[in-house]
């Protein structure tokens, strides 16, 4: 049974041991770094810069003490992500939401170059067949995925198979382009845009959003490139109207995920990946969206495993028990289910599922409360 380290967000006692920060550093210490890292080992510490709206991303003072817990056994941190728009502005929207060497205490680098395209082709599976893994996460013997806990309208869920499978991968490939990469995982077949002329408001935000500008509205008609498209997916998670579609399948979605974690931590010997959730800001939406809602859970905690299936059912678990917040979208939905699957109606536990099925890790799992 795989351990699952827990500490709550609730504070009981005023003073720093009891603090998030202060709890994360018991954690660190009680996980035993130094059985899964070397002195001088450069150490991938794999989170998400967000977006320049979206604010609410693990927060750089729980980087820190990551970094600095490394630090201390003589690990080399470097912090890290995949670049998501051009990656000179991808840097900076890190800089903005406080992710840089000075406030990390570490370098802060893209996976996969400055232009996403810097990747190494990886067996996936019986969905994507090959994946690009960003080279950087390829080449780095050890990491620690630092995942923010959120809803996702394609996902329901976004923890650490999400971060790793869409974190891990690249936008598109050198040669392959986008069906070698994310898009691979977003759509299904060519996954041509369908514009829906009579839903369309002309509000532009899809527009707006594509982050390589190849959407183009011309005497009100919707146009794109579609070779120079990579899949991405945000015009469509944009529109109001559900006037701009994708094919989707949400079944293969889930599982293709799964995959894609599976072909990145391949590239990693064992015991080398630990997990560390941040159930905070639980937020409806996905770190890369232009604004970040109010959060539809409470705070809950940190969770620390090296066990990717066991952390995210252990985080399951805990927001099953959650409230919805009042004021946020979670209290504007009928309650059914749970709050996630509530807000999305995506099935979400597949991920988890079917990365136990691959072998990824266990359902089952120990709580152990800091
Ligand atoms: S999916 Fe939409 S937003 Fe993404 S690259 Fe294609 S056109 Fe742009
Ligand atoms: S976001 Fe939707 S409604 Fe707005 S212009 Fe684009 S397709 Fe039309």
């Amino acid at each position: 049974m795989s351990k699952v380290y827990f500490a709550s967000a609730r504070v009981k006692k005023w003073k720093y041991a009891d603090s998030m920060p202060g709890k994360l550093e018991r954690m660190l210490k009680e996980i035993n770094l130094s059985a899964h890292f070397a002195k001088d080992e450069w150490i991938a510490v794999k989170t998400h810069f967000g977006s320049e709206g979206a604010h609410r991303v693990v927060r750089p003072v729980f980087l820190r003490k990551v970094v600095d817990a490394l630090k201390a056994i003589d690990a080399k941190p470097f912090v890290t992500d995949t670049v998501r728009i051009k990656g000179l502005d991808y840097l900076e929207v890190a800089n903005q939401n406080g992710i840089n060497s000075l406030s990390v205490g570490a370098p802060v680098v893209l996976g996969d170059g400055l232009y996403g395209n810097d990747n190494i082709m990886v067996k996936a599976g019986e969905i994507l067949g090959e994946i690009a893994v960003a080279s950087l996460i390829y080449d780095v013997p050890a990491m620690i995925v630092c995942s923010h806990v959120k809803g996702h309208i394609q996902a329901g869920y976004a923890g650490a198979i999400k971060n790793v499978a869409m974190g891990g991968i690249s936008s598109s490939h050198r040669h392959g382009g986008w069906k070698c990469g994310r898009g691979a995982m977003h759509t299904i077949g060519e996954g041509r845009l369908i514009w829906d002329e009579e839903k369309c408001v002309l509000c532009l935000q899809c527009e707006e959003i594509c982050p390589l500008e190849v959407i183009e509205f011309e005497n009100e008609m919707f146009g794109y490139s579609e070779d120079d498209c990579f899949r991405c997916g945000r015009c469509t998670r944009v529109c109001p109207e559900g006037a701009l579609t994708q094919p989707e399948d949400d079944e293969r979605f889930m599982k293709s995920l799964s995959e894609a974690a599976k072909a990145v931590l391949s590239t990693f010997k064992p015991n080398k990946v630990l997990y560390i959730n941040f159930l905070t800001e639980i937020q409806p939406e996905c770190d890369c969206m232009p604004a970040a809602d109010v959060p539809v859970i409470q705070d809950q905690g940190i969770l620390i495993s090296d066990d990717i299936v066991a952390v995210e059912q252990a985080t399951i678990d805990i927001l099953l028990r959650a409230k919805p917040l009042p004021q946020s979208a979670a209290d504007e939905t009928e309650r059914q289910t749970d709050i996630l699957f509530d807000l999305t109606k995506k099935p979400y536990l597949i991920q988890i599922e079917e990365a136990g099925r691959l072998g990824l890790g266990s359902r089952d799992y120990k709580l152990i409360e800091i």
